[in-house]
């Protein structure tokens, strides 16, 4: 196994001052300038750090004439010390000697200093002014000011362990400043909910322990816990619940472990767990165990009990790999064999034969990467069927590989195009050679009416989607009204918000849109009201037990039967997918869907037999 080389002694020291180490980040310091100048609606805000009897200027944010002009050092007496200083009108001289730290050519009309403390000592000052006299002073919020300045500690003040940081954010923050979209925070290292440090973050730390458990001949387990359908609470009880839920977690993690661990917040509903300084073969399973144990015990966040489940994945040093990098991504692979286990709360180690997968999946992706180059991949065409009339108009384009050995079913490939960004050039090409088919279609008379198209959650959610079709339709030449869009419930419930705005601007264009395997996901009833679409498509999983024996075909006839009274009370179109028996065709017609689709009528047929079946 390879060594480690990397020297790190520069870091371990600082790793040894405490958790890890904190950088000054200016980026993120800017960043809560701009909300402090906000909430005193002054231009300019400038960050002085103490450094004896000077004051280091450490971040400005402005006019950039004014930014460019202020010097880089100000004596250290003329900062706030005591509290918020509010001075409405500034006269330069002795009216106001706290204030006055700026050259001429930066016009001081009117100031607020804010020092930055914590545990009663002063790290800095946070200076904003205006270059207009103020006489309204009095409506600044000095407790929010003073939240914004308590934030820039973890910048100014010597790196400070993270349960206290944590410690810290749990006072509740004033509501404006939780609006403002641009929390500072979220641009520098530590997560703005739980204050625990991000992903990135904890890179740094994790190579730190791995260097000292090399040199002690000890372990380093790394667990990823994510809350199983978090997703769920934020959109059903809203966001200030889902945050005080992850805090809550956060906390709770942070006592299950031990001081020598590091615990981290990882992307949505992730947790990142390090645990450190371990006999070498142990499982930390003993760990993960606990920290599914208490993250089950009942929650209580503003007035709701919730409980939760969770999954782990658990990647070791030196027995899976030996960077950091890896290991957390082989933890995560190991989270997420968990999760698809479908046993709720369960804990997965990395393992020989999930390396050999991961490998597999990376040749696969090399594969389909050529492939897509090469024009080795194709569509299918499958038929719909209105019930009405028993004729068809529409089709849907659906995905295949050719291979030397064979077809190759988007079942077997999209999964890992989906996990690299492959899926989105994917996706566009399969935009655009479905229009491009169905317009020569039509300019040759046969009687299509429409081509449906699968989107995938992850090209569906990128901003440039709307974008990408507009421009596929004008290069293919095909009106919007031909073109439909099949996406699934669950890549519209990621974001509903940004989801109803897209799907309206694409039926602006007049481009129609499915909600494709309705029944699979959550099928929210709540959502789906507020959706704008226009077809549902019943999953085949429903319309399979429709003509088979006892409580499966009454379960399904119910939840056929559920789903089309719930479309069609919503004015939306229903179609069942997959229907193969004349039987299964019967009952769906008795419940009144509008339209099917399946073997029974045709399979996917390729391009060439398309004219055929149209009687071409
Ligand atoms: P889907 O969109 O729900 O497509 C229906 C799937 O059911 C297709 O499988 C179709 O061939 C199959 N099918 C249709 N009628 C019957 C039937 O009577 N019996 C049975 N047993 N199966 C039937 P396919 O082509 O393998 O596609 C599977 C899934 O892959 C699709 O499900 C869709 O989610 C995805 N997919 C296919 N093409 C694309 C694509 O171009 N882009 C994206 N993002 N996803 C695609
Ligand atoms: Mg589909
Ligand atoms: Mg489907």
């Amino acid at each position: 196994m390879a060594t480690r080389r990397t020297d790190r002694s520069h870091v371990r020291d600082l790793h040894a001052l405490c958790c890890w180490a904190v950088s000054t980040d200016e980026h993120a310091l800017t960043a809560q300038l701009r909300v402090a100048c906000a909430i005193a609606r002054m231009p300019l805000g400038v960050i002085y750090r103490l450094a004896g009897n000077h004051a280091q200027k450490v971040a400005a944010f402005g006019p950039p004439d004014w930014v460019a002009d202020l010097p880089a050092e100000a004596p250290a007496w003329r900062l706030a010390r005591e509290d918020v200083a509010l001075v409405p009108i500034v006269g330069r001289g002795p009216a106001a000697p706290e204030i006055a730290l700026f050259p001429p050519t930066v016009r001081v009309a009117a100031a607020v200093s804010v020092p930055v403390v914590q545990d009663g000592r002063q790290f800095g000052a946070m200076v904003l002014v205006d270059a207009e006299p103020r006489e309204d002073l009095d409506s600044v919020d000095p407790g929010a000011l003073r939240t914004v300045a308590a934030q820039t500690t973890i910048h100014l003040a010597p790196p400070t362990p993270v349960r206290g940081v944590l410690r810290e954010r749990k006072e509740t923050l004033p509501p404006h400043i939780r609006d403002l979209a641009a929390w500072p925070l979220a641009a520098g290292a530590h997560d703005a909910v739980t204050g625990l440090p991000d992903r990135r973050m904890l890179e740094e730390p994790v190579e730190v322990a791995l260097d000292d458990a090399e040199r002690d001949g000890t372990g380093v387990a790394i667990a990823i816990l994510a809350l199983d359908r978090f997703h769920r609470i934020d959109d059903w009880l809203g966001r200030e619940v889902g945050d005080g839920l992850l805090r809550q977690v956060a906390e709770r993690l942070l006592d299950t472990t031990s001081e020598r661990d590091l615990v981290g917040r990882g992307s949505g509903d992730e947790f990142v767990v390090v645990l450190t300084g371990r006999p070498r073969g142990s499982s930390a399973l003993g760990l993960a165990d606990r920290m599914l144990q208490v993250v089950r015990e009942p929650f209580h966040v503003q007035g709701y009990e919730l409980s939760l489940s969770a999954s782990v994945g658990i990647a070791r040093y030196p027995e899976d790999a030996t960077d950091g990098t890896t290991l957390l991504r082989y933890a995560g692979i190991a989270m997420h064999r968990a999760k698809a286990s479908r046993r709720r709360g369960s804990i997965e180690c990395f393992t020989d034969e999930l390396r050999g997968e991961v490998e597999r999946r990376g040749d696969l992706e090399r594969h389909l990467r050529r492939a897509l180059g090469a024009g080795e991949l194709l569509l299918h065409y499958q038929p719909k069927v209105s019930l009405a009339t028993r004729r068809s108009t529409e089709l849907e384009a659906l995905i295949r590989w050719q291979r030397q050995d064979g077809l190759v079913s988007p079942a077997h490939f999209l999964p890992v195009a989906e996990d690299s960004e492959l899926i989105v050039p994917i996706g566009s090409w399969v935009l655009l050679e479905a229009s491009r088919q169905i317009a020569k279609w039509r300019a040759a008379g046969l009687p299509i009416e429409r081509v449906s198209v699968n989107v995938s959650a992850h090209q569906f959610a990128r901003p440039d989607f709307f974008g990408t079709v507009q421009r596929v339709l004008s290069s293919a030449r095909l009106p919007a009204e031909h073109l439909e869009l099949e996406v699934t419930e669950t890549s519209l419930m990621d974001d509903v918000e940004a989801a109803v705005e897209k799907l309206r601007a694409l039926r602006g264009l007049g481009v129609r849109v499915s909600v494709d395997d309705f029944g699979t996901g959550y099928s929210s009833l709540a959502y789906l009201q507020r959706l704008p679409v226009d077809v549902l498509k019943i999953d085949r999983a429903f319309v399979k037990d429709l003509d088979g024996e006892g409580l499966a075909r009454q379960h399904a006839h119910a939840l056929t039967q559920a789903i089309t009274v719930l479309g069609k009370s919503l004015g939306l179109e229903v179609l069942a997918e997959g229907v193969e028996t004349e039987a299964q065709l019967a009952v769906l017609d008795a419940l009144g869907c509008h339209a099917v689709q399946g073997y029974y009528f045709s399979r996917p047929l390729p391009a060439d037999l398309v004219p055929a079946f149209f009687g071409a």
